[in-house]
């Protein structure tokens, strides 16, 4: 299947490629993803993007935003190529999550103290859902913020946070309602990384990427802080996390990737052999169908409705991808495969071994088996498991 762009849109693709062929450098696919260098290309890669108008592209026009009406599918096609060339940056969850979630339901003050610097990139933001006893299950979360005057005092912690080891807010979820039901009585909270009383442990991953976990003891949150209405932040979080539902990026990352690999078997004397056409066909059929659903929640969202399973189908094929893909490297590879980074016989300056450790990576954002039973709940109609 083809997806028909608009004459603007195709112009603007082969702009962005055109900007990405030159900016470019080879130490994107051989830098460590955790290390300082990594980190200034990733933040200059930012700064190219917010000089050119692209980083907040998908937002309104008067915070930064596109706003013609067909941004959403620019955005869209600048967020598959910057899959596609594993474009680096320095992240954070404001551009994607937070910043639409201002927008949508931010205070006028929020919205003016936060979206500016969000789409400068000064202000990086960590999402802090995740706990030690609620991961697949957020609504059993426990970390809890008691109103005190105009402010919270918040206990407990958060657990496997991406970019809390260098974020300067993280997107809070607290329980603020003691004794309310399990989806209710949770708030929403932009809190400063630097609080009193926030402590940062590191976790790192089997991947390189740094996760942490995140302690409250007695943080002083000011109310003026709180996103959303008081108590209805579970409803907010799944409206905030909608907005970054198309993954779009992560097929066509494996596309560049897979196509290195198979430069890499014929430079190598590999392309002979029928089993590794084979598989490198197979994976690039199941990419193209993965990239596919990716297109129609993009589609959806373009329409101004909400995906669900369709989003969650599109998160299965990550994690079923990973371990396929981790498969192939082996058998085109076979031991040399497992040479690391930094070895003078490490394949494709060390990609090969890190993505066989990367296709272990199928928890974030659920488990296979919960997000299985979202498809088949939502979108199949069928009872709970
Ligand atoms: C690299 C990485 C980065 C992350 N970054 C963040 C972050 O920035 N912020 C944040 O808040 N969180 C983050 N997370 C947390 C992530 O969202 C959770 O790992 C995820 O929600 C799963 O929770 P859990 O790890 O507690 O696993 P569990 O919930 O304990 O699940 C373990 C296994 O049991 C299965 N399972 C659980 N419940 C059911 C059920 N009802 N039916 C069938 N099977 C079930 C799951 O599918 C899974 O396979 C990150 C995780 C990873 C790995």
């Amino acid at each position: 299947m083809l997806i028909e762009l608009d004459p603007p849109i195709q112009k603007f693709r082969r702009e962005v490629i055109e900007t990405f062929e030159q900016l470019r450098r080879p130490e994107w696919l051989s830098l460590d993803p955790e290390s300082p260098e990594y980190l200034a290309h990733g933040k200059a890669m930012d700064r190219a993007l917010i000089e050119r108008g692209w980083y907040a592209l998908h937002w309104p026009k008067e915070y930064g935003g596109g706003g013609t009406p067909d941004t959403f599918l620019r955005h869209a096609v600048l967020r598959e190529l910057e899959g596609y060339f594993r474009v680096p940056s320095f992240g954070g969850h404001g551009r994607y999550i937070v910043g639409p979630a201002l927008v949508e339901f931010g205070t006028p003050e929020q919205k003016e103290r936060y979206l500016p610097k969000i789409a400068r990139g000064e202000t990086v933001i960590c999402l802090g859902f995740t706990e030690p006893d609620a991961g697949s299950d957020l609504a059993a979360m426990n970390l809890r913020a008691e109103r005190q005057g105009q402010d919270y005092i918040a206990n407990g912690s958060k657990l496997y946070i991406t970019y809390g080891h260098y974020a300067t807010h993280m997107f809070l979820a607290a329980r603020t309602q003691p004794g309310s039901t399990r989806h209710n009585g949770v708030s929403l909270f932009l809190v400063d990384m630097k609080s009193p009383g926030i402590r940062v442990s590191h976790l790192p991953c089997l991947t390189g990427h740094m996760v942490t976990e995140v302690h409250f003891d007695n943080v002083r949150i000011p109310g003026d802080t709180l996103l959303g209405e008081p108590n209805r932040g579970f409803y907010h979080m799944t409206t905030a996390l909608n907005f970054e539902r198309s993954g779009l990026d992560w097929p066509a990352e494996y596309m560049g990737q897979l196509e290195d690999v198979a430069q890499y078997a014929r430079d190598n004397g590999l392309w002979e052999r029928s089993a590794i056409r084979e598989a490198v066909g197979r994976l690039a059929a199941s990419l193209e169908a993965w990239r596919m659903i990716c297109w129609r929640v993009v589609m959806l969202q373009s329409k101004g409705e909400v995906p669900s399973w369709e989003a969650s189908m599109a998160q299965l094929f990550r994690k079923d991808f990973n371990p396929q893909f981790g498969r192939l490297l082996l058998e085109v590879l076979g031991p040399q495969a497992l040479v690391e980074r930094g070895e003078s016989r490490s394949p494709l300056a060390g990609r090969v071994e890190w993505y066989l450790r990367e296709s272990f990576n199928n928890h974030g954002q659920g488990g296979r088996f919960v997000t299985r039973n979202v498809i088949a709940r939502r979108g199949l109609d069928m009872p709970k498991s």
